[in-house]
């Protein structure tokens, strides 16, 4: 067949396939043009889930008159005048084709009145053509109505599916916007019947609340990050005890835009690692704040996807705000026998809410810390476990968030060691029954805040070195090493340029003075590479260096110590799970006990 250029209306109606594929499209475009127009409330009426009908009254700016004409041209818009403005998109819709595409499949009529106008104007388009345009009594803003469509395109009518569930996904827009615009009242009236309403004028607790019901939305936690490298996230996250099968619970704005993107919604199922059981997951809403220039919204034809230039930024913000948030209150992890979980040597393992009030458990008196920072780095010293550097303050440290609520430093109750079992978890009682604790993963979480503070302070704790050590580096770690001098600096890692491929180890972080220097230094840059669970350098300098300067399990521990070590963890912030998710303790509860023995 001869190449043929195609008739303007297949082309129209090919073009316009991709922007409006069904009902719950054309909704999302006209929702998207009132809210860009700064309308305060939305109306949205469907027939049919519709496919008989669809209109959208909003009370937004209004068109000037003199634009209508242009409405249903290609690229015609009033949202970007030059290429540059496509670098930084601020406004939902930007191509200038929704309503081009709507009047190439449907027939569309424009109510619209600005507020400074005396009347309204009428226009309505079918086929790409304009068959009427009129003055008319109207209030200020546009109401869109969309008629017949596909009613020329059969081939995208038999993809449409029943009239319910056509409706359920227009209601997914409308519960997406009210979600990311709680400023704006949203209504949606399906068949005459009112089918969700949203406040508007409140937060995004309240528009919450009209979306998953008042209970849900009191019950969800807040993330509210302080923005890092210009990124801010906020939102709310549904507490560990709730959750869902799947991951459709998991809702992401970006600029308030919803996006739907693998990669970020791996980082809040991520952030949940250790303290949701493996096959669950959370319920969020989270509206990331990026810098526009920052992100391509126009890779996708109906924007449900967006790019950005510095994803791993965004990834480590988000996953850090939601893992902060619910970290805060994760519970213990329950043994009990028969219920879901991962299985234990007991039965399952489930997690339990946290007992609110405070332990009448009497604290065990401290005893004499025995742990102190070794002098000088003595090449084997097994027997001697150095829990903390300076083990004598008795200053809290600093929280490892900056915002920790109070009930975190009370989240652990007061433990009384009674041994330690494979030489590897220290045994205690509690109030309400058995604690067993890993004694590396408690030790690496107290490590591990302890680094992260006097980083934050640049104060590493350093042992220096008599004679400095020379270090042979691969490509790989030379490269680690160049990129990141600071980090490794403020982490305790004292290093000087020692030519060719090759660097002089000055200091050391003091909790792995115990070490060969140069060997635990290659061997940190080896561990801290592969942590491929870590978004960012500190995360994984950070952590590898707690972990290498932790108790190890198969270590003896006597009494002493371990005692040492369950009050250092009881002062830590965040002591049920160590920096890499895995949890620091189970608990066997008093009441599990007694039915496991058949006691009740
Ligand atoms: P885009 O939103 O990408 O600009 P559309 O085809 O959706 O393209 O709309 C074209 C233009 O029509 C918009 O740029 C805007 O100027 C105007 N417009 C459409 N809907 C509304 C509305 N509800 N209120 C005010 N102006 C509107
Ligand atoms: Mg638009």
């Amino acid at each position: 067949m001869p190449i043929r250029v195609l008739p303007h209306e297949v082309a129209a109606r090919i073009a316009a396939g991709e922007v409006v594929e069904r009902p719950a499209s054309a909704v999302k475009e006209l929702v998207e043009n009132a809210l860009d127009a700064g309308a305060t409330s939305v109306r949205v009426e469907v027939q049919a889930g519709g496919l008989g009908g669809v209109r959208v009254v909003d009370n937004g700016c209004g068109i000037p008159a003199a634009d209508v004409a242009s409405l249903f041209q290609r690229h015609a818009t009033s949202k970007l005048t030059a290429a540059e403005d496509l670098q930084s998109i601020e406004t939902l819709g930007f191509r200038g084709e929704a309503l081009y595409s709507l009047a190439a499949v449907a027939e569309v009529s424009v109510l619209t009145r600005t507020p400074d106008s005396d009347a309204a104007t009428y226009v309505e388009a079918a086929n790409g053509r304009i068959l009427r345009q009129e003055p008319r009594g109207g209030p200020v803003g546009t109401t869109v109505s969309v008629e017949n469509l596909f009613d020329q395109v059969p081939a995208r009518k038999k993809f449409l599916r029943s009239p319910r569930s056509e409706l359920s996904r227009v209601n997914g827009v409308m519960t997406n916007y009210a979600l990311s615009y709680p400023g704006v009242r949203f209504t949606l009236v399906a068949d005459g019947r009112t089918a969700f309403t949203s406040p508007g004028g409140g937060g995004l607790r309240e528009a919450a609340s009209a979306v998953y019901g008042r209970e849900a939305a009191q019950a969800f936690l807040e993330v509210d990050a302080p923005a890092a490298n210009d990124i801010g996230v906020a939102g709310l996250v549904s507490p560990p005890e709730s959750t869902r099968a799947n991951r459709s619970g998991i809702t992401l704005f970006v600029n308030r835009r919803p996006v739907q993107h693998r990669s970020l919604t791996y980082a809040v199922t991520e952030a949940h690692r250790g303290i949701l059981p493996a096959d669950r997951f959370p319920v969020a809403v989270l509206l990331l704040d990026v810098p526009p220039q920052d992100v391509d919204v126009n890779v996708h034809p109906t924007k449900a996807e967006v790019r950005f230039r510095r994803e791993g930024d965004v990834f480590s913000a988000l996953q850090k705000a939601v893992r902060e948030t619910v970290i805060a209150v994760a519970p213990v992890p329950e043994i009990v026998s028969g219920t879901v979980g991962a299985p234990t040597a007991f039965g399952r393992l489930t997690t339990a809410p946290r007992e609110p009030e405070a332990s009448p458990w009497a604290p065990e008196a401290p005893p004499q810390a025995q742990f102190g920072l070794p002098s000088m780095p003595e090449a084997d010293a097994p027997s001697t476990v150095t829990l903390m550097p300076d083990a004598g303050s008795d200053a809290p440290p600093p929280p490892r968030q900056e915002h920790a609520p109070v009930s975190m430093m009370q989240a652990l109750p007061a433990l009384r060691v009674l041994g330690q079992t494979q030489e590897t978890y220290i045994v205690a009682e509690g109030p309400d029954g058995l604690y067993l604790i890993d004694q590396h993963a408690a030790h690496e979480c107290v490590v591990y805040e302890r680094l992260r503070s006097a980083a934050v302070r640049a104060a590493p704790e350093v042992q220096g070195l008599l004679e400095p050590a020379a270090v042979a580096l691969s490509p790989a770690h030379e490269e680690t090493v160049h990129d990141h001098p600071d980090l490794l600096a403020q982490y305790g890692w004292l290093l000087e340029p020692f030519g060719d491929r090759t660097c002089l180890l000055r200091g050391v972080p003091a909790v792995l003075a115990t070490r060969d220097p140069a060997k635990a230094f290659l061997d940190m840059l080896e561990a801290a590479a592969a942590a491929a669970e870590f978004s960012t350098w500190e995360d994984r300098i950070s952590a590898t260096v707690a972990c290498h300067g932790s108790v190890r399990a198969g270590q003896t521990l006597n009494r002493e110590e371990m005692v040492e070590l369950v009050r250092l963890l009881e002062r830590t912030q965040q002591p049920h799970t160590c920096p890499h998710g895995r949890p620091t303790m189970l608990h066997l509860s008093a009441n599990n006990l007694e039915r496991e023995f058949g006691r009740r």
